[in-house]
């Protein structure tokens, strides 16, 4: 073990507290849930067909949705990732003619095609105009450009605007997650404008890194992937939308058909993994946090940037480190493959994934395919080389990992 380790556990042990005291609070809030929903083990059994009166999907809608301070929600296997989540969740919401207003500058990669694509079923084939305010310097919300947006929506737009977008992690941008506190701030801002609308959050990586969430905040419509943060590395596919009951009825009847809603759904295989990863998530989340400083302090201490900065609290499980060598980039990289469990013995290569203009590396040995709740790493292979990584299901794995980044590039 590296000496470098011992030293930044030392130096970090009181940020470890203050990220267990807020996963013992997690911890909690999620256990008295599950007392008062009432769970049983007949919640875990499978169903089939329609899936009439499958309590096991409807409880677990309730659970997320109480757990993240929501008055319902929608958990299923059946939405496929957070993209999907968030796509039902938009066109659920809104109809031609309508506007959205997204706050956090442009938002996560995958959803630009789902935004403004071109004759593939968009938001924008549909009639619904999509509009970005991009962050103030600072990484700040730009409240005087988004005060002007709005009031143009009240004076000369016929109030077409029904959604206020937020984007709570970085994506691949290089910036720092926005914190609950900061959210609701926004929040207040945009509701003292006299936006009546849905405030919505894309709250991918952001689950039970705080003891709020946004919903606590205010806002209306929060969503987010299985198989990242609250599928605590347990549940094997799916998404959650959670937030007014209104607006997740709506979305319901997007997900299935607008005369069915969220009467349906069935999933032979049953729920136990689904409910167990809720529960150990608050958990899971503190181990990646605590990776996630880990590693952060370790590579500053050799000199690389890092994003969180280590002077500031991280409000997601994701960090961007910069290594301005390609090298040492894909070095870093494969370390964390090697350290996996699942695909140890695989060298990352750099590959053209479509839709982006650069080879990019990933490491991802999971147990849930691609699961980024999980130790994993990625990074398109360009100048300056900034690799993101994220997760952690255990400490020691991350701790490991580092080791073995530490032989490499220490
Ligand atoms: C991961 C992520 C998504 C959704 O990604 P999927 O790979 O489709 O699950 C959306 N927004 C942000 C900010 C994300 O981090």
């Amino acid at each position: 073990m590296h000496k470098l380790i011992s030293e930044c556990e030392k130096d970090l042990k009181e940020r470890f507290e203050y990220i267990e005291d807020i996963a013992y609070q997690n911890q909690v809030k999620v256990i008295e849930v599950f007392r008062e929903e009432k769970i049983a083990v007949r919640h875990f059994a499978g169903t089939t067909g329609y899936g009439y009166g499958d309590d096991g999907r409807d409880a677990l809608g309730r659970c997320y949705a109480k757990s993240f301070g929501a008055e319902a929600g929608i958990v299923s296997p059946h939405i496929l990732s957070g993209t999907h989540a968030l796509t039902i969740a938009l066109f659920g919401l809104l109809r031609p003619g309508d506007e959205v207003l997204c706050i956090t500058g442009t938002p996560y990669d995958t959803l630009r095609g789902v935004i403004w694509g071109e004759g593939n079923g968009s938001l924008k084939d549909y009639g619904v105009k999509f509009e970005v305010v991009s962050l103030a310097s600072g990484d700040k919300f730009d409240k005087n450009a988004i005060k002007l947006k709005i009031n143009a929506y009240k004076e000369v737009k016929n109030n077409a605007l029904k959604v206020v977008y937020i984007q709570r992690s970085r994506g691949y941008e290089l910036r720092d997650a926005f914190s609950v506190e900061e959210i609701g701030d926004v929040i207040s801002f945009v509701r003292g404008l006299g936006f009546e609308g849905c405030v919505f959050v894309d709250n991918c990586y952001g689950e039970f890194v705080e003891k709020t969430e946004p919903t606590d905040v205010g806002a209306d419509v929060i969503v987010g992937s299985l198989i990242k943060n609250p599928g605590g590395g347990l549940a094997p596919t799916g998404g959650y939308i959670c937030g007014k009951k209104k607006y997740i009825d709506l979305i319901g009847k997007r997900l299935t058909a607008p005369s069915i809603g969220l009467e349906v759904g069935s999933f032979e295989q049953g729920y136990r993994n689904f409910y167990e990863g809720l529960f150990l998530a608050p958990h899971v989340v503190s181990q990646a946090m605590k990776c996630n400083l880990l590693i952060g302090l370790a590579m500053e201490r050799l000199g690389y940037e890092n994003y969180p900065s280590m002077d500031k609290t991280p409000y997601d499980i994701t960090r961007a480190i910069k290594f301005g060598d390609e090298k040492k980039m894909l070095d870093f990289v494969r370390e964390i493959q090697y350290a996996s469990p699942v695909d140890g013995f695989v060298t990352c290569e750099p590959w053209d994934m479509p839709g982006y203009d650069d080879p990019v590396i990933m490491a991802a040995g999971t147990f849930v395919s691609g699961a980024s709740v999980e130790l994993s790493a990625d990074g398109p292979v360009k100048p300056p080389y900034i690799a993101y990584f994220q997760g952690g299901l255990t400490y020691e794995h991350g701790k490991y990992a580092l080791d073995r980044i530490l032989d490499k590039i220490g």
